[in-house]
């Protein structure tokens, strides 16, 4: 018989139930109590929701993010909160986020730094050690869900994050060597297996999702330490890898004496048949066969195709799982009352992937005719898919292979274009412009909402929008901005706004998928071939430069951002959806030039973080990403100026490919770390235009005029001054008025002062 079991389970709630606790218990709208119930009863719920599997998680739903919990259980609390007044779930949320119910932020208590999980959109609290860091066990919350579980006749497997994991993905603050802290941490998760099991625990899954990737001789002997330690207490330890494969971590991960190992069969399904050969006979293997990082039903038939064989193989010793922790799906499918019926039947939610699981598990432990009636649902369904004409388009698919080198080359070289765009735009020294949006103000939001719902009709909201855009220009026109924006009020996202504009997007009503805390992202869903039925924002655009002589920027999302955004097709690769999404965007592009927009912005602000997990594999992505961006924007005229902007400030490693966009004025992020990271841009001699961002538009401070000369002298130091521009670090989209215009006013003197110096 084949053991079923899930990794995980969105604790969002299917109608973000935790969201709105949270935020109500943070607002001081309700009591701990009330939240601790709220979270009680979404457990027992998403229990139910997954007793059809044979062993069911514990310990992944948390109130704010699970490395987080890992710390707390592990006693790593920063110093910094240990002593404050209030219960230990208020220092929890200090550390989560700055502060706890009812508390302002005050500098004493800064959050923990928040990063990426993976190469998901989920972001964790990093751990903080330094060189005196020491652990203690705290097993309340794991133990108190663990007593709620067992009240509730769960066949319970606690999660937890395993100590080299846990390690890796912290930070030594004081630069010392984290994994020194090894042998101090291993007594402690000693003492939490115990603790499991004497509550009768028999399986504890234990995540090292590290292992899939490059791990130097060192990290991979303290797996060895390590286990070495964990194998003396008495539960059985299941290895969870997920997001990829083993490579040269397979031999290590199948020595590890411990009872199982799960991993990702959906990434790494050439590495399965290695692993049954070589996995110690007293092992079990799980294989995640369902894959949890997207929203498509899975081809049952196809998987049962190479499942069964293996099933004959290892018998008993085979698990089936989702391939990771269902946090990064949606709840349920059934609460989509908008999708068509042809889209409803080809996606699948967590829910919908746990019914895939069984059917799958019964077929192979009883047949598949124990099945049929599923299993021919399911081949409809992904046969429509396969042959739908809304998803294959062959005009595209044409466009696609006569992609060749010329379509991402500008005509003439940087120097050549700078000099036309220079005669033809006249701009000073030193020109200023912002990075595209300004406040999205109580009203707009309104005025969207109301179209939306029908209750204003296109012309009226449309009214409404280019009052907006007016005011926007005036006041840009008033601060004596250069380069001018049109504010971008008619987007409520960067992304979903293209997105529904294009075909082959479609968009779900509740897929929320939880991105940190409460913050939830409900992406956009690209199932087809990608085509534009007509220009997305060029009538805005000309709107605004009709009312001004300064010239209009247009603004664009770039191709890789949008893909990295989305959820996205599992029947070709990414690149495909990628070059589609670019040859989309690159007539947008065209038509603005064509109605006189000199300038163009495309953002891409999440090129790097598609970045994949191995390094060996940055070549591929950045080459076609990279080759994506200049498809899109390099069509135009040498006079053309093409802008792009990247929000973050780690350019070390993608410098190279930055530049290769080819881009003639990039704008960064920069004045958090002090115009450090020109360094980069410096040393790399990077050819074209830069704007590094001369204030932090996250904060409401408004920046003074002297402290921006400065940071500009900062950058010609890296950078010539004729290459420069003066900008914010981002999109004002999040600021009021009262905030943007004074830090503006203060920009543009700042800009002014230098060009008098010059
Ligand atoms: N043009 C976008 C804006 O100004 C860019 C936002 C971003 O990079 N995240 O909001
Ligand atoms: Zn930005």
């Amino acid at each position: 018989m084949v053991t079923t079991h899930n990794l995980g389970f969105p604790r969002i709630g299917a109608k973000r139930e935790l969201k709105f606790a949270l935020e109500n218990y943070w607002q001081g709208l309700s009591s701990q109590s009330e939240l601790s119930t709220a979270g009680a009863l979404l457990r027992q719920r998403h229990w139910e929701n997954q007793s059809a599997m044979d062993l069911v998680p514990v310990g992944d739903f948390s109130f704010y993010d699970q490395m987080l919990d890992m710390s707390f259980t592990l006693g790593n609390i920063p110093a910094r909160v240990r002593d404050l007044a209030g219960s230990p779930l208020d220092n929890y949320f200090r550390v989560a986020r700055g502060r706890s119910a009812n508390e302002s932020a005050c500098s004493c208590v800064h959050a923990g730094e928040m990063t990426k999980w993976f190469d998901t959109n989920y972001h964790y609290i990093v751990p903080e050690f330094s060189a005196d860091t020491t652990f203690s066990l705290d097993a309340s919350r794991l133990l108190d869900q663990l007593t709620q579980a067992q009240q509730l006749d769960v066949r319970a497997k606690p999660v937890i994050i395993g100590p080299v994991t846990y390690l890796w993905l912290g930070k030594a603050k004081d630069d010392s060597d984290k994994l020194a802290l090894l042998p101090r941490l291993l007594p402690v998760y000693v003492a939490l297996l115990d603790q499991l099991a004497a509550r009768g625990i028999e399986w504890v899954q234990i995540d090292e999702p590290v292992l899939v990737t490059e791990l130097n001789a060192e990290w991979q002997q303290a797996f060895d330490t390590a286990y070495a330690v964990l194998k003396t207490s008495q539960v059985k330890l299941l290895v969870a890898t997920y997001f990829g494969q083993l490579q040269d971590n397979l031999a290590l991960a199948c020595r590890l004496p411990v009872h199982g190992l799960h991993v990702d069969a959906i990434n790494a399904r050439d590495e399965v048949a290695q692993l049954v050969a070589q996995l110690p006979a007293d092992k079990v293997l799980s294989l995640g066969v369902i894959n949890g990082r997207n929203i498509w039903k899975t081809d049952l038939h196809a998987t049962l195709e190479w499942l069964e064989p293996v099933h004959r193989v290892l018998q008993d010793r085979l698990w089936i799982a989702p391939s990771c922790s269902l946090l990064h799906v949606p709840v349920d499918l059934d609460s989509e009352q908008k999708l068509d019926r042809d889209m409803h039947s080809w996606l699948a939610f967590a829910l919908q992937k746990l019914d895939e699981l069984h059917t799958l598990a019964k077929a192979l432990n009883k047949g598949r005719v124990s099945v049929q009636e599923a299993l021919i649902a399911n081949h409809v369904a992904v046969e429509t898919r396969r042959t739908s004409a809304r998803v294959h388009v062959p005009a595209v698919k044409e466009a696609i292979a006569r992609i060749d080198a010329t379509l991402g080359k500008r005509a003439s070289g940087y120097a050549q274009r700078a000099a036309k765009q220079s005669a033809l735009l006249k701009l000073p020294a030193y020109p200023t412009t912002t990075i595209g949006s300004f406040p999205q103000t109580a009203e707009i939001r309104q005025a969207r909402n109301q179209f939306r719902q029908g209750v204003l009709n296109e012309a009226a909201y449309n009214t409404l929008m280019q009052r907006e855009i007016a005011h926007c220009v005036r006041e840009q026109e008033a601060l004596g901005l250069d380069v001018l924006v049109h504010g971008e009020a008619e987007r409520n996202d960067m992304v979903e706004y293209f997105g529904e504009q294009l075909d082959g997007y479609a968009f779900s009503q509740f897929g929320w998928v939880q991105s940190y805390g409460s913050r939830c992202v409900k992406p956009p869903i690209l199932f087809g071939d990608i085509r534009r039925p007509k220009a997305m924002t060029v009538a805005w655009t000309t709107y605004a430069q009709s009312l001004t002589d300064k010239p209009m920027k247009g603004m664009l999302t770039g191709p890789v951002t949008i893909l990295n955004w989305s959820f996205v097709r599992d029947d070709q690769p990414r690149s495909v959806s990628c070059h589609q999404l670019a040859l989309a965007i690159r007539e947008e592009v065209l038509d603005l030039e064509k109605a006189g927009v000199r300038i163009i912005q495309i953002d891409e602000a999440a090129l790097r973080e598609g970045l994949p997990l191995r390094q060996s594999q940055w070549n591929d992505y950045l080459q076609w990403a990279v080759e994506s961006f200049r498809i899109t924007a390099n069509g135009v005229q040498d006079e053309t100026q093409i802008h792009t902007h990247m929000c973050y400030s780690e350019f070390n490693d993608i410098i190279a490919a930055i530049a290769e966009m080819d881009a003639d004025v990039i704008t960064i992020e920069t004045s958090r770390s002090d115009m450090e990271l020109l360094a980069a841009f410096d040393h790399f001699n990077y050819p074209n235009e830069i704007g590094p961002g001369v204030y932090d538009i996250h904060t409401p401070n408004i920046p003074s005029q002297e402290h921006m000369v400065q940071l500009i002298r900062k950058a010609e130091e890296r950078i010539p001054a004729s290459r420069l521009w003066i900008n914010p670090d981002c999109g004002l989209k999040t600021r009021n008025w009262k905030e943007v215009i004074p830090a503006l006013k203060n920009m543009v003197e700042a800009a002014r002062t230098l060009r008098r110096a010059a």
